[in-house]
């Protein structure tokens, strides 16, 4: 599932969609997780891209009136950017013709992905999105506070999208191995300056992974044509019985609430 640092690749993989103007809307299934609007097509025909926005996991087309069209490639979507006149693939449920000759397909296999068009405002979806992880915006006295606030492991306070919007099981678990913190530990009761390396971890594993992205998606495309989400150097995250790339110590498996964690015991206290 596409987390922050692949929605963050997508937007700049998207950058030669700004300054072009949306001339023709092909719907082929508007049913993904909500039934895409009668109105959607009318909306977007004539409308130019002015720039594109990330919150959280949600990427936000800002266009020539005023009005956004909203993006989020749920489980299994992907935005290409594409010649005009490709053949349709399967799966690929939208596809806006853009004046530089160019068109973008929305292709979703699982189809929980969103489209809509309005004022960001009108966006329920985005009132929910906590500050971006990845940038300087959250602060350690933020993090404290949002640490502090609710009695819950700290794993799961990294994966509360309404907290830090974007970072899912697997960075969950990278931030953590880096910041020598297990994911069960209460985030209460974690030290100012277990806090300060943590907010470190997530800064340096999202950023490194956003820049991973970046120097692979132009040249990766899985069977399917669809950008790849890059190979990740994961040192935990589904690696249970393998040693610890720092000290050795065969990598453990525990599942909280269905979902599962790893962790060096050795290395994170
Ligand atoms: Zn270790």
């Amino acid at each position: 599932m596409p987390e922050l640092p692949e929605v963050e690749t997508v937007r700049r993989s998207l950058r030669p969609v700004v300054g072009q103007r949306i001339e023709a809307v092909e719907i082929s299934e508007p049913r993904l997780r909500r039934r895409i609007h009668d109105d959607f097509a009318h909306a977007l025909i004539g409308r130019t891209v002015a720039s594109i926005d990330r919150r959280g996991k949600y990427l936000l087309f800002r266009l020539s009136d005023g009005r956004c069209l909203l993006a989020h490639l749920g489980m299994s979507g992907a935005l290409l950017l594409q010649s005009r006149g490709v053949a349709a693939r399967p799966h690929d449920h939208v596809r806006l013709q853009l004046s530089g000759g160019q068109q973008l397909t929305f292709n979703d296999p699982r189809r929980f992905g969103l489209l809509r068009v309005g004022t960001e405002s009108e966006f329920a979806e985005l009132r929910n999105v906590g500050p971006d992880p990845s940038s300087d915006a959250m602060s350690l006295d933020q993090l404290v506070r949002l640490a502090r606030g609710r009695k819950r492991p700290v794993k799961n306070l990294l994966m509360d999208q309404r907290a830090l919007g974007g970072i899912g099981n697997i960075y969950a678990n990278e931030i953590l191995f880096r910041a020598g913190i297990r994911p069960g530990r209460q985030s209460r009761r974690l030290t100012r300056r277990e806090l300060t390396a943590l907010l470190h971890a997530i800064r340096s594993v999202l950023r490194s992974a956003i820049r991973l992205g970046g120097s692979s998606i132009s040249d990766y495309r899985d069977s399917e044509g669809r950008p790849g989400y890059f190979q990740l150097h994961l040192r935990v995250y589904d690696r249970a019985g393998h040693p610890c790339a720092r000290c050795q110590t065969p990598i453990r498996r525990v599942v909280h609430a269905g979902r599962s964690s790893f962790y060096c015991p050795r290395c994170q206290k």
